[in-house]
């Protein structure tokens, strides 16, 4: 069950059986090992490995096909956090008034002005 080492011609993320499948690319590889500790935290078995070359940080994980459902289903509830935790913090502040506001927010809670941005 062990995959052999995988060829790094640095190119090519294509899906071979003996790596897996790749279901997840990180800007780097904080990201990409909270990801894969998500994943090995359900029990699915987990390869980190540069993307598209070493040199720029980013990195993929890639799943044995059998789990690859379960991994994109556990990476797309990940990536609905990360987006909501995004917005939330996409606060604007009222030219008007000065309060924070949250982004879902379309006027400032305080004084009802719209923000200044388009
Ligand atoms: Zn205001």
């Amino acid at each position: 069950m062990e995959p052999q080492a995988a060829r790094r011609n640095g190119k090519s993320v294509s899906m071979s059986e003996e790596r897996g499948i790749a279901v997840f690319r990180a800007g780097n590889r904080t990201e990409g090992n909270f990801v894969a500790g998500l994943l090995s935290g359900e029990g699915i078995p987990v390869t980190t490995l540069p993307a598209g070359g070493s040199s720029n940080g980013e990195v993929e994980l890639h799943v044995p096909a059998a789990h690859a459902d379960a991994a994109q289903t556990i990476i797309r509830a990940y990536e609905k956090q990360m987006d909501q935790q995004a917005q939330s913090e996409e606060a604007w502040v009222c030219r008007r008034c000065g309060e924070e506001n949250e982004s879902s927010f379309d006027t400032c809670w305080n004084c009802q002005a719209e923000p200044g941005h388009a």
